[in-house]
């Protein structure tokens, strides 16, 4: 079942990877931060993650590893 009011922050067109974008999480702001450090001067969109999901990668659990 697709849910489209998950959003993700993601680099569609370059590098093809997506977070989830979780507004009651507090840990969340962090995980988008590094996800736009990361991708910095590309071109990043917020869209539903039924437009992502097949073709884009989760990365969460990378950057996660890479904070802690
Ligand atoms: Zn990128």
């Amino acid at each position: 079942m697709i849910d489209n009011s998950i959003m993700v922050r993601a680099c569609v067109l370059q590098c093809k990877e997506y977070v989830i974008i979780d507004p009651i999480d507090p840990n969340n702001q962090d995980l988008i931060n590094m996800f736009e450090m990361k991708h910095f001067g590309h071109p990043l969109a917020t869209i539903p993650l039924s437009e992502v999901e097949g073709y884009c990668k989760n990365v969460e659990n990378e950057l996660f590893t890479s904070i802690y």
